[in-house]
């Protein structure tokens, strides 16, 4: 592992291991969730293995990693399915609730995400289903416990997850489908969304009616796991709600559109000459030339502004020009996401736009993209 590895770790996870390239990730709080799953199994296991002892708890916690091996599984699912797609998949985290898996970006067709959700939960009933086949192999006894429990689990793990609302995969399908119907990424997003705090409703309120739904009266332990589910669905739902909400008013920031036109000077004229011509000329910005013609700075608008007007005249341009390294150079046709993607991968205040033969089409000023961002709705 090397050091920025260590560093672009999340706070408060551990790593486990790495496979095919992506590292596996365990949370810290997981280790607690494992300890109480084994403490909770420890009076099964002694009563299917009388003389167990002390072993009931190393049981107990053997079942808790094959537990979360399976949820490894189904996560590892919708790792491969996004790199086949060839998406980059930066980790893979187990958490108390399951696990997750980051992926970088997301698939480009609906038909795509389709599948790279779908898979989990396809994962999680096929390896039920091969436990379920297991069970009358194996012999009775702690074996057949492990075999019940995981086979349970796993369906269970399947199954939930295809109530489809967001953050579930059950959501992120139906997000497909609504993309896939209405050829809109973002409204798919807000109805799995929406679906998502439904779900996360009826999920909070479930303690109430549970008695005559499972015929066990809720105790306070449901109240809390009720809450617990029922508040990371709803957390889930929202920030997918209000990202897409944000995305999808992207489209509509052009560069070309909010462009400044540049005047262009030589580098050692006074700033003072400088912001006279570009006043007379009335463009919004200022470019400068070196020696040989070419464009080798964006003036900065603050820093003209920080120089006081007597002193204006006795600097030249270029001492308040930025230079123009590649990351500061766009497409005059930028737009939407990749437009906003290049900024925040070169963070500046003024970003110089060319037309796709090199020409200077004008300066994209950062304060005019976040006004035109507030000005949408
Ligand atoms: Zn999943």
């Amino acid at each position: 592992m090397t050091e920025s590895q260590q560093r672009s770790r999340p706070p408060g996870t551990l790593k486990i291991g790495e496979i095919g390239g992506v590292d596996v990730l365990v949370r810290s709080s997981w280790l607690v969730v494992a300890a109480l799953i084994a403490f909770m199994l420890a009076p099964a296991i002694e009563a299917v293995e009388p003389g167990i002892g002390n072993g009931k708890y190393v049981a107990g916690v053997a079942f808790a990693v094959l537990l979360y091996l399976s949820v490894l599984l189904h996560e590892m699912s919708h790792a491969l399915m996004a790199k086949r797609f060839g998406l980059p998949v930066r980790s893979i985290t187990l958490h108390f609730l399951g696990g997750v898996t980051e992926i970088e970006g997301e698939p480009d067709t609906p038909a795509r995400e389709f599948v790279v959700s779908v898979v989990g939960p396809i994962t999680s009933i096929g390896v039920g289903v091969v436990f379920l086949l297991l069970h009358p192999v194996v012999p009775d006894g702690l074996l057949r416990l492990a075999v019940d429990a995981l086979a349970g689990a796993n369906l269970v793990v399947g199954v939930l997850n295809l109530v489809p609302g967001l953050p579930l995969d059950g959501g992120r399908v139906l997000r497909a489908a609504v993309w896939g119907i209405t050829g809109n990424p973002h409204r798919g997003t807000i109805v799995a969304g929406w679906c998502g705090r439904v779900a996360a409703v009826l999920v909070f309120l479930f303690p109430l009616v549970q008695q005559p739904v499972t015929g066990r009266p809720a105790i306070p332990t449901d109240y809390i796991l009720a809450f617990v589910i029922a508040f990371f669905l709803w957390s889930g739902a929202t920030q997918a709600i209000l990202s897409a909400q944000v995305r999808r008013r992207l489209p509509a920031l052009r560069a070309r559109q909010l462009a400044r036109r540049a005047l262009a000077v030589p580098h050692d004229l006074p700033l003072s000459e400088a912001v006279r011509q570009a006043q007379e000329a009335q463009a919004g910005s200022l470019v400068v030339l070196d020696v040989d013609g070419h464009v080798s700075g964006i003036v900065n608008e603050a820093a003209v502004l920080a120089t006081p007007e007597d002193r204006r005249p006795w600097v030249a341009v270029s001492t308040v020009a930025r230079t123009v390294e590649p990351g500061l150079q766009l497409d005059a046709d930028i737009a939407g996401e990749p437009l906003i993607r290049a900024m925040q991968r070169t963070p500046a205040s003024e970003y110089l736009l060319r037309e796709r033969d090199g020409a200077i089409f004008g300066v994209l000023v950062t304060d005019d993209v976040d006004r035109a961002f507030a000005a949408t709705t």
